[in-house]
C-alpha cells in the first residue's frame, strides 16, 4: 500500500535521536509507581488495520482545512512505529529550554485542536523509553505551543495538554503545526515526566528550520505533514 511505503521511507529519521545529557525536573512529577517494562516489543512494528490506514490515509488528504467543526477522530494505531536499535546504546534525548510559557494543570485529551482552530492537522506518535531501550508506561507527556499565528494561549489551555503513554510505551497526539514567532522557528514544547523517575523537558522541531536535527520530528512530506514520529530517550535504566 502506499502509505506503508511511505511511512517506511521514515525508518531512518526515526533512529536520529539525541546525544546530550539530560537534565532533572525539580518538582513535577507522576504519582504512579515506576513501572518499566523490557524491550522485547521492539522486535514488532505496530501495524495498523485496513480500517485505520484508511482512516489515517483520508485524514492526510486534507490537512490544510481549518478544524471548524469537530476534531477529527483518533485512530490508535494509524502509525506504524518502528522500534530502535536495541543492539546498541541509546542517547538520551536531547533537553532544551522550557521557555517562558508553559502553564502547569494543563488537561488530559489526546487532541488539542477544538472547534474552529484554523491550522495544519498534525499527528505525533512515538515511545517514550530508557537508555537501555526499555519502554516507559504511564509516563506523562505535557505538551503546549503556539497556533498557526505564532500565539500562545497565556490565559488557558488552548494548545496545551497531556497524555500517557500505554502498557506498551507508546504515546499519540493530535494538533495543528505551530507557527514561528519572533526568533523562534515552529515548535513544539515538551515535558516528559515518567512515573517516579528524573523527566526531560525539550522541544520538537520540523524539518527546514530546525535548530537540531536530533529533536526534529519525522514528518511524512508526502502526506503533507499530518503524520510524525518521534520516540524519546530518558537518561534512566
Ligand atoms: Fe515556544
Amino acid at each position: 500500500m502506499l502509505l506503508d511505503r511511505k511511512i517506511l521511507c521514515l525508518l531512518p529519521g526515526m533512529m536520529i535521536l539525541a546525544a546530550c545529557a539530560s537534565k532533572q525536573l525539580p518538582s513535577e512529577s507522576v504519582t504512579q509507581a515506576p513501572q518499566i517494562i523490557n524491550s522485547p516489543a521492539f522486535t514488532v512494528s505496530i501495524m495498523p488495520s485496513e480500517q485505520s490506514l484508511q482512516t489515517a490515509e483520508t485524514a492526510t488528504r486534507t490537512p490544510t482545512q481549518a478544524a471548524s467543526t469537530e476534531p477529527p477522530a483518533i485512530t490508535d494505531t494509524a502509525v506504524v512505529l518502528p522500534g530502535p536499535d536495541c543492539t546498541v546504546g541509546l542517547p538520551p534525548t536531547r533537553p532544551d529550554m522550557e521557555g517562558p510559557y508553559f502553564l502547569a494543570g494543563s488537561p488530559e485529551k489526546a487532541t488539542l485542536i477544538e472547534p474552529g482552530m484554523d491550522g495544519t492537522i498534525l499527528t505525533i506518535s512515538g515511545y517514550v523509553m530508557t537508555v537501555d531501550c526499555k519502554l516507559i508506561p504511564n509516563a506523562k507527556l505535557e505538551f503546549w505551543q503556539a497556533d498557526a499565528n505564532g500565539d500562545y494561549d497565556l490565559q488557558g489551555y488552548r494548545l496545551r495538554g497531556h497524555v500517557f503513554t500505554d502498557a506498551n510505551g507508546r504515546y499519540q497526539i493530535q494538533t495543528i503545526l505551530p507557527a514561528a514567532y519572533e526568533t523562534r522557528p515552529r515548535h513544539i514544547h515538551v515535558m516528559v515526566l515518567p512515573p517516579g523517575q528524573p523527566g526531560l523537558t525539550t522541544q520538537l522541531y520540523f524539518p527546514g528550520d530546525s535548530p537540531y536535527p536530533e529533536l526534529t520530528l519525522a514528518i511524512d512530506e508526502e502526506s503533507q505533514g499530518v503524520m510524525a514520529v518521534y520516540n524519546f530517550v530518558l537518561a534512566t535504566r
